[in-house]
């Protein structure tokens, strides 16, 4: 039966942030996860030759999978350092081309390391010779990959390659929302993932709550909620356009996600736990015929500041 591999990244060096979802079809000769399970079954495995410290990334992630209801991937991140950014794209997914700073030596110890868990996952020969030649391509290229794919059912690849520029929040931020990405269990679905990708909603809402956990995970959940509306704000003033899809979408998406909570329209506790990811309800109960997504869509943008802490308009709230 063939599968879906799939491909969420946001590139956060550009100055317009792009989402792109892409699915490649290939074949798996392995079932995705049931996504009924409440037993986390999922492993985490990091290949790390950044200058950031791999107990930091083993703690970040093994944290935020341990809120999950059910994690049950089985997760490869690998990561490694940058320099400045050379030049704009350059690679066949959007990343952009920076400095190689990585040595020989490091980039033979990642490929080495990336083969070997290809093999104990469910990849067909064929993406593995694909991935592995992509994956050589980026590294080696100077990618400046953030990046969650799906090789296949619950074996899941985040890449992440930091510029030297790079703040120390941004790179938590980047491995809390690339391995979020990794815990949500129906971007594995292929049907969910054919109606998702031409679905109004289904992108923003992965990457509204994707980036809502980040932002609680980084800040705590007053500050969190404040920053990422903040945020949303900031984008919204930069070009005045109003579509949660435009610039920044993680942050726009974010606050579209809060302002649900808000209203009632959806349990914090199921962006927080991953349990909205579990059954494609993005596709199924969050599309252009549920009003309180049109609402929702009217209304994201409508925050002001209240003594320094950002939060929705009474207007925003009561419309
Ligand atoms: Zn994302």
């Amino acid at each position: 039966m063939p599968k879906h591999r799939k491909l969420i990244m946001i590139n956060r060096f550009s100055l317009s942030a792009m989402l792109l979802i892409s699915t490649i079809t290939t074949n798996c000769s392995k079932d995705s996860a049931n996504s009924a399970t409440t037993t986390a079954t999922g492993s985490i495995t990091i290949e790390n030759v950044s200058d950031l410290a791999t107990a930091d990334m083993q703690t970040w992630s093994t944290t935020a999978a341990s809120k999950m209801s059910s994690q049950t991937s089985n997760i490869l991140a690998v990561s490694w350092n940058v320099g400045a950014q050379v030049k704009e794209g350059g690679f066949n997914r959007p990343f952009n081309t920076h400095a190689v700073t990585i040595t020989s030596e490091q980039i033979e110890t990642l490929m080495t390391k990336i083969s070997s868990w290809l093999d104990t996952s469910c990849a067909d020969d064929s993406t593995k010779t694909e991935e592995l030649a992509n994956f050589r391509n980026y590294i080696t290229n100077g990618a400046d990959a953030s990046a969650h794919l799906v090789m296949c059912g619950v074996y899941r690849i985040v890449l992440m390659a930091f510029p030297s520029t790079m703040s120390a929040d941004d790179r938590k931020s980047v491995v809390i929302h690339e391995f979020y990405h990794a815990f949500q269990q129906d971007l594995a679905d292929e049907a969910c993932g054919a109606k998702r990708d031409s679905s109004t909603n289904g992108k923003w809402l992965v990457e509204g709550a994707t980036e809502y956990f980040t932002f609680i995970e980084l800040y705590g959940a007053t500050a969190g909620v404040s920053k990422l509306l903040e945020k949303a704000l900031e984008a919204y003033n930069s070009d005045n356009d109003t579509a949660i899809t435009g610039s920044s979408i993680t942050h726009r998406a974010g606050a579209g996600i809060r302002y649900m909570i808000e209203k009632g329209w959806i349990t914090e506790s199921s962006i927080l736990d991953g349990s909205f990811f579990h059954s494609c309800i993005t596709e199924s109960d969050y599309t252009d015929t549920n009003a309180n997504i049109v609402t929702t869509k009217a209304n994201w943008y409508k925050i002001e500041a209240t003594n320094g802490v950002y939060g929705f308009t009474a207007a925003a709230l009561g419309g």
